[in-house]
């Protein structure tokens, strides 16, 4: 149960991004940076954190390129790693570039006092900008900054023979916010998305067998479905010697030095939710969260507990500690309440800085008790957090946990609800410096759900799957 988390986050939100104006903080972080002050070095590097985090949450380019230069200027005076930032900044100066020469480029024929039609085009266009991408219920949805026509989305397929691979593609008109991504879904190669051209957005998918591709458009939506077909099996002749079909332990071995942080929600005075039977939530997370531990000991992992007993914690001090233990991941376990009883479902969550309509709303859920909590630093490091190729890991592990976690259970019981893959500024994720996703393992408050999530086979199996999903991830992320 999460209600509190979304309040804080919300109120921080507001507290932090609507104190001044952008150009009030800018002028000031300038004035900062060139003190000879370290401390006034170090309120500059934070304040342009902060215009950062704004930036990209308004789709304010311009906004968001001085925010990440002085992100660099001032991070390098006070020896911060910055090199990501270095990064962004140099691709989004690289992309401008580009579309300034494409523009001069498409010029040349001019009529002197109509703007040609083309360019007009261009310039519409590209004032639609793809927000958001992510994975809904197994479907991939890419969100626009505003109503999507149909003409401005040309879907085609093609089959190269000579890498016999399949692809389909989209393209739309719309420009991209970022840098390209590569997205993962089990069954399918690859899927890639990137600027294609300065006013073409281009979606590949790319496998080896057929996918039967569905979409629509709703809205400020495209919504796909992707299914891949069953792989008929080639019998080929092994040439030399044939990998196993079977992932050998070398395979393992090979990411064994990962650390892993195991998060079990609440604890101590915080019991979390308390649903059917009186269960709690504090200790149906703690006795999954241990199986997980087990599990991924035995498979040579190092694993550490944000708690192992029945202990408070305060949210911040969660991540914290997994940045301090430089863990590779960190695992937030939860449980659901509804006061619907028939709600059900498995559903992980990855932190995602695009919600801000979802953020507004909570902030009606207003919760001061927490305020405190709240420092500088963990704004700090929910900055941090905000960089796009953290969401985009977190994303995948939240795909890969959550699979997992479905197959696992599947395969012994009966009507498992596969709640989805969900994004949400979620306050216990915020601060950690590496993917970190939520799971909540089902409803506490759903008798069927209660009944089986205080069982130990059910608890071991459902940890099995979790450690699945980790190695899953893992094994595709090296
Ligand atoms: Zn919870």
């Amino acid at each position: 149960m999460l209600k509190a988390v979304f309040a804080l986050f919300a109120l921080f939100l507001t507290l932090s991004l609507y104190a001044s104006s952008d150009a009030q903080v800018l002028s000031q972080a300038q004035k900062h940076l060139h003190s000879a002050n370290k401390g006034d070095i170090f309120r500059a590097y934070n304040d342009y954190k902060t215009l950062y985090l704004k930036a990209m949450m308004n789709q304010d380019e311009p906004l968001r390129e001085k925010a990440l230069g002085g992100i660099v200027a001032s991070g390098k005076k006070l020896h911060i790693d910055v090199a990501a930032y270095e990064n962004e900044l140099r691709m989004l100066q690289n992309r401008k570039n580009y579309l300034k020469q494409e523009q001069k480029y498409v010029k040349p024929t001019p009529k002197p006092n109509k703007p040609s039609k083309q360019a007009k085009k261009i310039k519409l266009n590209s004032a639609t900008k793809l927000k958001s991408i992510y994975w809904r219920g197994g479907k991939l949805v890419l969100r626009f900054s505003k109503r999507l026509r149909k003409h401005q989305v040309n879907y085609f397929k093609l089959y190269d023979a000579k890498t016999n691979r399949y692809k389909y593609v989209f393209d739309i008109d719309a420009s991209l916010l970022s840098r390209s991504q590569n997205l993962v879904k089990p069954g399918i190669e690859s899927i890639r998305i990137a600027q294609f051209k300065p006013n073409k957005i281009r979606l590949v998918f790319k496998n080896d067998s057929v996918v039967k591709i569905r979409f629509k458009i709703a809205g400020n939506e495209i919504v796909i479905n992707a299914t891949p077909t069953k792989k008929v099996k080639k019998r080929i002749k092994p040439k030399t010697k044939q990998p196993p079909a079977t992932v050998p332990v070398s395979k393992y071995k090979r990411i064994t030095q990962k650390t892993i942080v195991i998060d079990p929600g609440h604890g101590g005075k915080d019991p979390g939710a308390i649903g059917y039977g009186r269960y709690k939530e504090k200790d149906v997370v703690l006795a999954i969260s241990k199986y997980v531990r087990d599990y991924l000991k035995m498979r040579g992992y190092k694993v550490y507990m944000t708690r192992a007993n029945n202990r408070f914690i305060k949210l911040r001090h969660r991540t914290r500690y997994a940045n301090k233990k430089k863990a590779d991941l960190f695992v937030s376990i939860h449980a659901n309440a509804s006061k619907h009883k028939k709600a059900k479902g498995i559903e992980t969550y990855f932190l995602s800085p695009s919600r801000s309509s979802r953020a507004k709303r909570v902030a009606a859920m207003e919760n001061k008790a927490d305020i405190d909590d709240m420092n500088y630093y963990a704004k700090q490091s929910f900055l941090m957090f905000m960089n796009n190729h953290k969401i985009v890991a977190s994303n995948k592990l939240a795909i890969d946990l959550q699979q997992g976690v479905l197959h696992e259970l599947r395969k012994h019981y009966k009507g498992v609800v596969d709640g989805g893959v969900r994004e949400g500024p979620f306050w216990v994720l915020v601060g950690a410096q590496m993917p970190a996703v939520l799971i909540e393992v089902g409803f506490i408050t759903n008798k069927e759900e209660a009944k089986r999530l205080v069982n130990k086979t059910y608890q071991k199996r459902f940890a099995k799957g979790i450690a699945e999903g980790i190695e899953r991830y893992f094994i595709k992320n090296r």
